[in-house]
Formats: structure tokens, C-alpha cells, sequence
């Protein structure tokens, strides 16, 4: 299995986190969010061991809220010591009704809005991480207003092109995000930003893309985000203090992607990171990264139910389920992979080749294409899946008003709701 939180019991369920799937979609219904509170704990304290082990006292592993935002997460991920990334007030308010302090927050996004700016500093926001020129000037303005002093990261684009999907790209030239170091432009808002009053610039930021599965690219964008730094250290006298890496390590969607080690992974990032700083005669600033997927993404898995199973003779065959990309619409903009499974019949031969697709208005609605499943898949059937724990709940939508899945969470042996279903009523309740 690709994860070992996966297993298969003698009856042939799915078991997940140790738990039957079945079970769990006949108590809570269909479709059904889970999510393995042990294993996101595990994955969690991956990134905070070896940060302590490998980058010392003031480095700092943050959670990118955006790969799901619900409160019990923010409790989560606080309570094994990570930081948190927000990119919007609603995340905000999502951490502060978990009863998590701000202070160790990071407030990104390309375009925030005076409101969310004033809702940020309102709430004590640790660091912004301006994206631009005009959002400093902004940002130091409503500083102002407000007679405080904001701490805050400045976004670059060290110009790396990953090697992923370009909708998850983020770290080249011409990207939406960030300011270019190759054009000037950076050096110019670090200028800036040291005559501005009521800010206080901490060090920089870059976040390079998703699905990242080498120490490669990380050590790549951190020897050109160093370079920056000795550079404005030399010809504006401004000593950074902390470097963030961004987020982006990858995950198993499916048997054929690569396991990477992260913990090993840090170890030679921050190998590299030593050697460059004594090469360039700069300290080590304290280093921050935010990870997302790999918090969450195999802590995760999705149950439906299948619907109708259409064979069109000498063509396709296609298992409908009873939700689709109003609850993972990943397929439907990335083409991304998925492993699928018919999780009561785990034990049987998959001779049978179908897309599996959604309930929704709209051919593009498709889960997974070319999945292998049992010959006698059939309405009523529990269909599971996998690794949907990141951009599943989060990019949820209501399209054709179905009501988002609730999300359960397992924890030893155990199931509780974390989010409850939404109900069809709760379609209409804002309209007048
Ligand atoms: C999306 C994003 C992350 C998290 O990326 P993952 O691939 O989920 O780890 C971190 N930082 C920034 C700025 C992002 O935009």
C-alpha cells in the first residue's frame, strides 16, 4: 500500500489508520472525509525534530493552513509545535476559534486586502509576508494608523523553474507571486522597506512549488536566497535574521511516485545551508519552511458510494460515485493522480477498466481515469480514495449545491467528527 497507515482486513475491507472503512461508511454516510489524527501528528513531528536536530533553536516549521483549514487541525499542529500560515482572514478566524495565538502566524498571499491587512494586525499576526511593493507601503500605513510596529518577510522569486505541474509553480521570474531578484526589484523593496516607519524587516521568503521529492531544488533556492542575502548585507548594511524555504515536499499519491526520506532531506539542506553561509561570511539566519501536503495528504482518504456503473460496449466503462469535484477537484485542474478502491472488495481480481466519475453537470467531472476495479463493482459499493488528506476539503465547492462531506477524524482506534455534513438546508441559507 502506498502509505502504512493502509491495510486490508481478512474479509477483504479497507482499513485505514486500523479502522474499516465500511464500517465507517455505513455509520457516518457517504461521501466522507477521513483523517488520521496519529498520522498527521507523525508527520509533524518529522519536520519538527529535524528541525531542531539539523537547523537549531529559532528554526521553525510552519503548517500551510490552505491544504485544509478547520479548527481542530489548527489544535493539531499547534500542540506538536509547528507555526501557522494563513492567507486569508477566514483562516485567521479558523485559527483563532481553535484558540490558537497568532504569534507564531505567517500572513501570505499575493493580494491581501486592506481589511484583511487591518483584521491581521487587529488579531496580533506574527509576520506578513509581503508579496510586493504596493502591499508594503500598505502594510506600513495601516501600521501606522494602528501605532504599531509589524514584523515582516519579504516574498522573493529566486527564478527556479521545479519540474512540476505549472498551476503549482511558483518560484520562476514571471511567477504571480513574489518579487524578482534577477530584475532588481528585490533589492529595491529591501531599500524601501528600510526607510519605512512602523515595520520591521525580519528576512526573506521564497516558496518554490508542490511535489517537490529532492533536497535538490531546496538547496538550489536557498544558495540564490543566500547569495541575496550577503548581497544586501554588503551594499545596504541590513542583516536578515530568518529565511523562509517555503513549502512544496511531495507525497505518494500513487504506487510509482518516490518515498522520500524529509528528515534526511533537512539534513542536507541545512548541510549545504552551513557550508554556503561560512563560504558568503554571513551568519545562518534562523530557517523557517511551511509544508502543507506533506502534513496532511496521506493522512487523509475519501469514501463514496458508487451509483451507476455504465459499460458502453466496445468503448468505455464508467463507475458514477456520489460526489466528485465538489469534494476533490484535483483531477479536474491538474490532471493530478489518485489511487482508487473498491474498499469492500479488496480481495478481488481488478480486471475491470472504468473512469471513475462524478454526480456533477459537467464531463470534465472525472476522479480518476483508467482504474483498475473488480469485475462485479456495483451500485452500493464503497469506493475509497486515497491520500486526499491536502486541496480536497480545502477546494471544496458547492457546484450543483451538494453540501460538503464532513470530515471524521481516527485517532487509536477511534472515530470523532471534526466537521459535521452539511445539510441541504444549509444550501440556501444565505440567500434573501
Ligand atoms: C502552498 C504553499 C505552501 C505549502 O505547499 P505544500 O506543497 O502544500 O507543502 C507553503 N508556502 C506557500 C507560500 C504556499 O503558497
Amino acid at each position: 500500500m502506498i502509505c502504512e497507515n493502509i491495510s486490508v482486513s481478512e474479509e477483504g475491507h479497507l482499513l485505514f489508520a486500523g479502522m474499516d472503512t465500511v464500517a465507517l461508511a455505513e455509520k457516518y454516510q457517504t461521501p466522507l472525509y477521513l483523517m488520521d489524527e496519529d498520522r498527521i501528528r507523525k508527520n509533524c513531528r518529522t519536520y519538527v525534530e529535524a528541525f531542531q536536530k539539523y537547523f537549531g533553536e529559532g528554526a521553525l516549521a510552519c503548517y500551510a493552513s490552505k491544504a485544509a483549514s478547520f479548527k481542530q487541525i489548527c489544535r493539531i499542529v499547534t500542540e506538536e509545535g509547528m507555526g501557522l500560515d494563513v492567507v486569508s482572514s477566514g483562516e485567521i478566524c479558523t485559527a483563532l476559534a481553535a484558540g490558537v495565538s497568532l504569534e507564531k502566524a505567517f500572513f501570505h498571499s499575493n493580494n491581501k486586502t486592506d481589511a484583511d491587512i487591518a483584521y491581521a494586525m487587529e488579531n496580533g499576526i506574527g509576520y506578513f509576508v509581503v508579496d510586493n511593493a504596493e502591499e508594503l507601503e500598505r502594510i506600513a500605513e495601516i501600521a501606522g494608523e494602528k501605532h504599531l510596529t509589524q514584523k515582516l518577510l519579504l516574498r522573493l522569486t529566486p527564478g527556479i523553474d521545479t519540474h512540476t505541474y505549472e498551476a503549482v509553480n511558483t518560484g520562476k521570474v514571471d511567477s504571480k507571486f513574489g518579487t524578482a531578484i534577477e530584475t532588481g526589484q528585490a533589492k529595491e523593496m529591501v531599500r524601501h522597506a528600510l526607510q519605512l516607519k512602523n515595520i520591521e524587516l525580519s528576512g526573506f521568503h521564497c516558496h518554490i512549488g508542490s511535489q517537490v521529492f529532492d533536497s535538490d531544488t531546496f538547496i538550489r533556492s536557498s544558495k540564490i536566497m543566500l547569495g541575496f542575502i550577503a548581497e544586501v548585507k554588503k551594499d545596504l548594511g541590513f542583516v536578515a535574521k530568518k529565511l523562509d524555504l517555503g513549502g512544496g515536499y511531495g507525497v505518494r499519491y500513487v504506487e510509482s511516485h518516490p518515498v522520500i526520506d524529509i528528515a534526511e532531506n533537512i539534513k542536507e539542506v541545512a548541510a549545504c545551508i552551513k557550508a554556503e553561509c561560512e563560504s558568503l561570511g554571513i551568519a545562518v539566519p534562523d530557517i523557517l519552511m511551511e509544508p502543507g501536503r506533506s502534513i496532511v495528504a496521506d493522512a487523509g482518504m475519501t469514501l463514496y458510494t458508487a451509483g451507476t456503473v455504465k459499460r458502453i460496449t466496445g468503448y468505455k466503462n464508467y463507475v458514477s460515485i456520489d460526489g466528485g469535484m465538489t469534494d476533490n477537484p484535483r483531477f479536474a485542474l491538474y490532471g493530478s493522480e489518485y489511487t482508487v478502491e473498491a474498499a469492500n472488495k479488496m480481495r478481488e481480481a481488478k480486471t475491470f477498466l472504468c473512469d471513475v466519475v462524478g454526480r456533477c453537470c459537467e464531463s470534465g467531472d472525472i476522479i480518476q481515469k483508467n482504474v483498475r476495479m473488480p469485475e462485479s463493482i456495483q451500485r452500493g459499493d464503497t469506493v475509497a480514495v486515497l491520500t486526499t488528506g491536502a486541496y480536497n476539503y480545502a477546494m471544496a465547492s458547492h457546484y450543483n449545491r451538494l453540501p460538503k462531506p464532513p470530515i471524521v477524524m481516527l485517532k487509536g482506534g477511534q472515530d470523532y467528527l471534526a466537521v459535521r455534513r452539511e445539510t441541504i438546508e444549509d444550501m440556501v441559507r444565505y440567500d434573501v
